[in-house]
């Protein structure tokens, strides 16, 4: 069991001991207020706003309260905060400790759309943490997404902070409303009409890992450097 991963009772089967990745909600983190309000010639902003509730970008983020283990996991649901230092400082979004970095590159397990388009993942705005590699069999018995579309293993060697996943509001009549959820970039005018909720990656010098791979010893383990800004 790597150290950091939580571990819960769950009330509805008290015998099952679960595993709840760092980065997952809990039932009692999710009901702060967000009264959107719209800031004329610039996008959206709260009410009641204050510093905390933007990045250094100026992106708006979705509030949430800090009370892990508390009520019950939101499997599926992200904690915005958590994903976004998991993110920022490269932790693993399962147990919380440094992700798993070689010569190779960071190591990131997705939902296996390897048959979505040629190279895939090179590319792509990834919203998913990268992990450790005691993690990785982890994921793939426990999590149902990876249990019912398969798992790619990721090599990716440069992983550049390009923008945000969330909820992009429009001028509305009282007040904004929301349109849809997407990713947007940091250099898109719409990201000031985006309430965000996680942080996103581009994967570029992508490379898929067969499972064996990681099972060797691995003399090139390097210690992620922690010399990024808090989230
Ligand atoms: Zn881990």
């Amino acid at each position: 069991m790597p150290s950091g991963t939580n571990l819960a009772t769950d009330p509805l089967s008290s015998n099952q001991r679960l595993i709840v990745p760092y980065t997952t909600l809990w039932s009692s983190e999710n009901n702060l207020p967000m009264p959107i309000v719209e800031r004329h010639g610039y996008g959206i902003g709260y009410a009641d706003e204050i510093a905390a509730d933007r990045d250094t970008y100026g992106v708006l983020w979705q509030r949430t309260l800090s009370r892990p283990r508390e009520g019950r996991p939101e499997f599926g649901n992200v904690h915005s905060l958590r994903q976004r230092r998991a993110m920022r400082r490269l932790l693993c979004q399962v147990c919380s400790e440094p992700a798993d970095r070689t010569d190779d590159g960071m190591l990131w397990l997705l939902p296996d759309y390897r048959e979505d388009w040629p190279n895939w993942p090179e590319g792509m705005g990834n919203v998913e943490p990268p992990v450790c590699r005691a993690c990785v069999s982890t994921s793939m018995r426990l999590c149902p997404k990876l249990r019912k579309d398969g798992g790619a293993v990721i090599r990716v060697r440069e992983y550049p902070i390009i923008g945000v996943r969330g909820l992009v509001y429009a001028s509305g009549t009282r007040q904004p409303v929301a349109v849809e959820d997407r990713t947007i970039g940091f250099d898109d005018p719409l990201v000031r009409w985006v309430r965000a909720v996680g942080l996103v990656r581009q994967m570029l010098g992508c490379r898929i890992v067969p499972f064996e791979e990681l099972a060797e010893p691995d003399h090139q383990l390097v210690v992620v450097p922690q010399l990024m800004e808090g989230a």
